[in-house]
């Protein structure tokens, strides 16, 4: 991309900063929208004073006129527990917010970007899960108000392509990791690095058979940026393809922090997918694209971030 004027819309928050501090590297223009509802002002404290950044607070499910050549739209919060404390607003951040980005779009002639979801497949029948497989949603449970605003998003994404001819593009994103989530933010990576630094015991909600496949942050940044960049219309999954179970992940994360931290099982949370892995053979073809850093070496930077956040200090992490 030439230098361009681009909004990230939720570029607050975990993949939205590190975007956007790759965005200013390369000489964008960038104005953020957060509502800071679960993103902190930390993930962007180095770029306040730079001449390419601002900062505005908004919250999506508003309008607001744009002024774009291209628009990021991350704004939703991510986290089970955080998307089901408020699920109309949820619903609302995904659909009302889609529909306000794209009417900017629209009127600037800007592309935009929609980060989708692997939970628009739900509890998937297909495995791994392929971008032509539709899904296996409960649109009444508990992460409807996330897989439904979600996949409310991707249909209004393809309305305004087909009404209008707005540029789109689509990440199916699965489980994304790495410095910068919030220590209190309650997805799985997070609650056992940072229980395993305290010495906390590690939450294992169920037996821990059920599976996610970890994609590490930089990684997906890359494959955002390509496919923002790419003439890819259709939605591209984009994530890590290797497969854990929540036990490997909990004594892998007890390794690499030698914490004596017990694990404890908590109930299994209603509608919990059993398995999740992407099928990354389109975006392979297509943006030349997959995922280079081993789970081991991404947990390692994470625990370094998180020791330091936790005021713990720089200890070396097992090798
Ligand atoms: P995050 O919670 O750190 O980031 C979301 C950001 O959006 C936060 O800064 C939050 O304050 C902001 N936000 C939320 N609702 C908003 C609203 N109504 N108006 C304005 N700002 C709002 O989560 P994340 O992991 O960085 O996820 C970013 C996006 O990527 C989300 O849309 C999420 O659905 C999608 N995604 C993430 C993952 C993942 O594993 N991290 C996987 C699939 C999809
Ligand atoms: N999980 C867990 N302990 C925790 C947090 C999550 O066992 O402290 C499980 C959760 O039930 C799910 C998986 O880890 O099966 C991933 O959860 P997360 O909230 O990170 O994301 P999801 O993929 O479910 O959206």
């Amino acid at each position: 991309m030439d230098p361009r004027d681009v909004i990230v819309a939720g570029g607050a928050g975990f993949l939205g900063s590190h975007l956007v501090d790759r965005l200013i590297e390369a000489g964008h223009r960038i104005r953020v929208l957060d509502n800071f509802s679960t993103g902190s002002p930390d993930n962007i404290a180095h770029l306040r004073g730079h001449r390419r950044f601002t900062l505005t607070v908004h919250d999506v499910i508003r309008p607001l006129l744009l002024d774009a050549d291209g628009i990021f739209n991350f704004a939703c919060p991510a986290s089970p527990e955080h998307y089901q404390r408020d699920p109309v607003h949820t619903t609302l951040s995904s659909a009302l917010g889609v529909h306000h980005m794209l009417e900017e779009a629209r009127r600037c002639g800007a592309r935009l970007f929609q980060s989708s979801t692997s939970e628009v497949y739900g509890d998937p029948e297909v495995h791994p899960q392929v971008e032509s497989y539709r899904g296996h949603v409960n649109m009444l449970g508990p992460r409807s108000c996330y897989d439904e605003g979600k996949r409310c998003a991707e249909t209004m994404c393809f309305a305004y392509h087909r009404q209008y001819g707005t540029p789109v593009r689509i990440a199916r994103i699965f489980n994304t990791y790495g410095p910068r989530m919030q220590p209190g933010d309650g997805r799985v990576v997070s609650n056992f690095i940072v229980q395993a630094l305290r010495g906390d015991d590690i939450t294992i909600y169920g037996e821990g058979q059920q599976t996610r496949s970890f994609c590490y942050v930089d990684d997906l940044v890359d494959g955002i940026l390509r496919l923002m960049d790419s003439d890819v219309e259709g939605p591209l999954n984009l994530g890590n393809p290797r497969e854990s179970t929540i036990l490997e992940l909990a004594e892998l994360v007890l390794r690499l922090t030698r914490s004596r931290s017990k694990l404890v099982h908590k109930p299994l949370p209603a509608d919990d997918p059993k398995r999740r892995c992407p099928d990354i053979s389109r975006a392979k073809r297509l943006l030349h694209w997959e995922p280079r850093v081993p789970l081991e070496d991404g947990l390692k930077e994470t625990v370094a971030y998180f020791r330091q956040r936790l005021g713990l200090g720089a200890v070396s992490v097992a090798v």
